[in-house]
C-alpha cells in the first residue's frame, strides 16, 4: 500500500520547521502524492503564525506542481472541554483542520476521564477534520468510549508516523487505536507530521503495522484517490 496524501504536515511558518509551502508541494509531486494539507501550529504553540498567516493562505492556489494543496491549520486543543485555539471565522474559512493534545499548549495534569471528555466534545465541532496523533502516552483517553463517537461523527483518527519515527512509546497505544477504529468502522488517515521534506507521503512503519492487523483499505482516507475525494465531497472540500 502507498498513501496518495499527507494530510498533516508544516512548514518554515511553524518557525520549527524547515521548509516552505513550495518546497513540499515539490517533494509530495516526486512522491506522486495527489494532496498534501499545510497544517501549520495554531497561535497558541510557541513560535506559531497569527491568524492573518492563516487568512490569507487563499492567495496560495488550489494546486501546485499537480498537488492538490489543503490550507490547513493544527488547532491545539486548549483545555479538557475541547475547545481550540482557532477563531469561529478562520474555523469556517480554513479547508482542513487537525486538531490536537500538545504538552506546550494543554495545562493542568491530564486524567482518563479529562481527556476522555475532551475528545468526546472535539468530535462534537464540526469543523475539524482530523484528530491528531491521539497515541500520546500522556494524553491516553477511554479508547473504547471515544473511538464509537469519532465513527458517528465522521472524525478521521490520525494514527501519526512521527510516533514510528520519534516517540517509540506511544506506538502500543497507537496500534490499539487502529484495532479499534477497524472494530468501530472509524474512518482513519495515516499522516507524517512531517516538519521537513525527506518525510513527506512516506509512513512504511505505519502501513506495516496496519497491513499486520489486516486494518480494511477502505477505512483508510488517504490509502487512495477514491477513499479521499468521498470523504472531500462529503464535507464539501473542492479538488
Ligand atoms: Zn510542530
Ligand atoms: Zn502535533
Amino acid at each position: 500500500m502507498k498513501l496518495i496524501a499527507d494530510l498533516h504536515t508544516h512548514t518554515i511558518a511553524s518557525t520549527h520547521a524547515y521548509a516552505t509551502i513550495s518546497e513540499m508541494a515539490a517533494e509530495a509531486q516526486r512522491q506522486e502524492l495527489f494532496a498534501i494539507a499545510i497544517t501549520d501550529h495554531a497561535r497558541t504553540m510557541p513560535g506559531a503564525p497569527g491568524p492573518f498567516y492563516f487568512e490569507s493562505l487563499c492567495i496560495i492556489p488550489p494546486y501546485l506542481n499537480s498537488v492538490r494543496i489543503l490550507k490547513g491549520i493544527e488547532a491545539n486543543i486548549c483545555d479538557y472541554d475541547g475547545n481550540i485555539d482557532v477563531e469561529q471565522r478562520l474555523q469556517d474559512s480554513l479547508e482542513w483542520i487537525v486538531a490536537s493534545m500538545h504538552t506546550l499548549t494543554l495545562k493542568g495534569e491530564p486524567t482518563v476521564k479529562k481527556c476522555t471528555n475532551a475528545y468526546l466534545k472535539l468530535a462534537q465541532n464540526p469543523n475539524v477534520n482530523v484528530i491528531g496523533h491521539s497515541g500520546s502516552e500522556y494524553y491516553k483517553y477511554d479508547y473504547d468510549k471515544v473511538i464509537p463517537v469519532f465513527a458517528e461523527s465522521g472524525k478521521l483518527v490520525e494514527i501519526n508516523d512521527s510516533a514510528f519515527r520519534n516517540k517509540k512509546s506511544c506506538i502500543d497505544n497507537c496500534v490499539t487505536i487502529a484495532k479499534l477504529c477497524k472494530k468501530y468502522g472509524a474512518r482513519i488517515c495515516v499522516d507524517t507530521d512531517s516538519h521537513f521534506t525527506n518525510t513527506v507521503g512516506r509512513a512504511p512503519e505505519t502501513l506495516k503495522m496496519l497491513e499486520a492487523i489486516d486494518f480494511p483499505q477502505k477505512l483508510i482516507v488517504n490509502a487512495s484517490t477514491e477513499n479521499l475525494k468521498a470523504y472531500f465531497d462529503e464535507n464539501n472540500i473542492a479538488y
